[in-house]
């Protein structure tokens, strides 16, 4: 059919009163001057053709209808990266980046158990699976973010919803969204997200409004069987003072406490380096 096609047209004369043999000697004299062109005005002589930012699917992202290409797949996982509002220099806290040698001698048997069991809950929630939520205690430096952001971006490789907010980032965002209308998809990532890290519970008064919100959050998550790691530099004690008994008994009775003790690491860093 196609040949046909091409034998009717070469056989006819066209609008321009070219034969088929005529227009081959045409298209071969266009090339020349294109050439001549390109050379002369020194481009390279591709630049004509289609250039893809990804060759392997052309760009349009799938491989087959049913086989997303990888970089699509990349595409998703930067999406979730910028959702989750993992603050940059978080994004380079991973398990692999963690150094136990930096804490004195004594805790490194007990910080290689909590990097083991924090390694062990985010590759559970990594697939999906069911966990007991975490609630890290400990001063200022000791490895809580670090360790938070390290399962977050594990679990955001795996091509899952991570949303990482401070407690104040979180009232913020809820008074927004309850105000503000336009931004209700906020609130529902909260409540939905694969996992959800609430870093940094501190000690500042948190109004009523503010409290039943969290409650809210938390029990929703809790009920619903989605993961949570909740971050503080408060005792149980002043945690249950500031954030209510409620919240407090709701969050702790689901939740493994891993305590982490001991001196500012990013001083040891400091004095290392100095
Ligand atoms: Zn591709």
């Amino acid at each position: 059919m196609a040949l046909d096609f091409a034998r009717l047209a070469a056989s006819l004369p066209t609008r321009s009163g070219l034969d088929g043999e005529g227009l081959e000697r045409r298209s071969a004299q266009l090339d020349e001057e294109w050439g001549t062109l390109f050379r002369e005005g020194q481009i390279p002589p591709e630049y004509l053709e289609v250039w893809w930012d990804c060759p392997r699917c052309r760009d349009s992202g799938w491989l087959h209808a049913d086989e997303k290409c990888n970089c699509l797949l990349q595409a998703e996982i930067d999406t979730l990266y910028h959702l989750s509002r993992l603050p940059p220099e978080l994004l380079r806290q991973t398990f692999e980046t963690f150094r136990v040698d930096l804490y004195p001698a004594e805790a490194r048997p007990y910080m290689e158990q909590v990097l083991a069991d924090c390694r062990e809950f985010a590759r559970r929630v990594a697939r999906g699976l069911e966990v007991e939520n975490l609630v890290f205690l400990g001063g200022v430096g000791l490895g809580k973010t670090f360790l938070s952001s390290a399962i977050a971006n594990t679990v955001l490789q795996a091509g899952r919803t991570v949303v990482y907010v401070t407690l104040s980032d979180l009232f913020d965002l809820i008074r927004r969204c309850k105000f503000d209308l336009d931004d209700a998809e906020g609130l529902s990532m909260l409540r939905e997200a694969d996992l959800l890290i609430l870093d940094d519970l501190g000690g500042e008064k948190v109004s009523d409004f503010s409290l039943q919100e969290l409650f809210t959050l938390i029990n929703h998550r809790i009920n619903h069987r989605r993961p949570l790691v909740v971050s503080t530099n408060l005792s149980p004690k002043a945690l249950e003072e500031v954030y209510t008994a409620r919240i407090f008994s709701r969050l702790m009775g689901s939740a493994r406490l891993i305590k982490l003790e001991g001196d500012d690491i990013r001083l040891v860093l400091k004095r290392g380096r100095g």
